[in-house]
């Protein structure tokens, strides 16, 4: 079977930049995806299997680099951006308001950013933080897709069922929203979130 179009592009994906602050994001040209989840919901698996790279989002866990946005490229005009949302993990008050509003200058200003990609553990899904991304989402008109991770973890029956659960609770999200159930152990979904980061990245079927 020949290669998804997506998964070529972004086997070449190279960490390109962090930043801390809009001011220090790279020239807000092209088309950005962001990828965001609540701390251990499985988003550094889930970027690597997407790109085929065991260590890229490691580089987002080195210290020094547990900054707000971690820069991927992947040609001139494409970026991946992961929001490490260490502002969810165990920090002060302060520093978390401190990156909610960084987190919330980005997602409001930046031009390039077409869709976020919202990572949610299927076995703990819609918590504080995913309903303050996808209140987000529906203010800024942004669209989302979220990957319910580890659906290995649970019969596929169960799998499906809380993905229907869920996807009945955004109903009425006023954003363009979508959601499928993913898993980086054994791939499934690969082809679906490939599917939607193409469409977003304007990525054609031969490019
Ligand atoms: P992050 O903090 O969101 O970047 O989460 P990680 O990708 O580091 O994953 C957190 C934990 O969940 C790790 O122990 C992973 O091995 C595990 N994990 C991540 N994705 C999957 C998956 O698809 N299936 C299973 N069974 N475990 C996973």
């Amino acid at each position: 079977m020949p290669m998804h179009p997506m998964e070529k592009m972004l086997h070449q994906a190279l960490f390109l930049q962090s930043a801390q602050r809009l001011d220090q994001c790279p020239p807000d040209e092209g088309l950005e995806v962001a990828f965001a989840g609540r701390s251990n919901a499985g988003k550094s698996s889930a970027i690597n299997r997407l790109t085929g790279q065991r260590t890229l989002a490691r580089t987002s866990k080195t210290p020094g680099r547990t900054q707000l946005l971690n820069f991927f490229q992947l040609d001139e005009e494409r970026r991946l951006v992961d929001l490490p949302g260490y502002g969810y993990a165990k920090v002060s008050k302060s520093k978390r308001n401190e990156w909610q509003e960084h987190l919330d200058h980005y997602l409001s200003e930046r031009q390039a950013l077409v869709g976020l990609v919202l990572m949610m553990d299927i076995r703990h899904p819609l918590k504080d933080f995913d309903l303050l991304m996808l209140e987000w989402s529906a203010q800024a008109n942004m669209p989302i897709h979220i990957l319910m991770t580890k659906a290995d973890k649970l019969k596929f029956g169960a799998a499906k069922s809380t993905l229907l659960q869920v996807k009945k609770h955004l109903k009425e999200h006023p954003a363009p929203l979508s959601l499928q159930l993913f898993s980086a152990t054994n791939g499934t979904g690969c082809d679906e979130a490939w599917d939607k980061l193409g469409e977003w990245l304007e990525i054609t079927p031969d490019a």
